[in-house]
């Protein structure tokens, strides 16, 4: 294995896929590259962690959860 350098699909930068991080993904049964860079990927990931959603599931690391839900509790008690 060797390090790969993939391109960021949000800023469209060059990123380097690591030997190390692509053992990781392998580990993780990932068959997908990355298709961000880490600073891409680190920024959404802060939006993300500050956008107030409460639940977060430990391995949902490939599912896109962008939908927020207005509940609609809007009756009053
Ligand atoms: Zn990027």
């Amino acid at each position: 294995m060797a390090d790969k350098t993939l391109v960021c699909k949000d800023c469209g930068k060059d990123f380097v896929f690591t030997e190390g991080e692509q053992q990781f993904y392998a580990e993780k049964g990932f068959t997908n590259e990355p298709t961000r860079c880490k600073d891409c990927r680190s920024a959404k990931k802060e939006r993300f962690n500050s956008n107030d959603g409460g639940n977060r599931n430990s391995s949902g690391s490939s599912k896109p959860k962008h939908e927020s839900f207005n509940s609609p509790r809007i009756s009053k008690y």
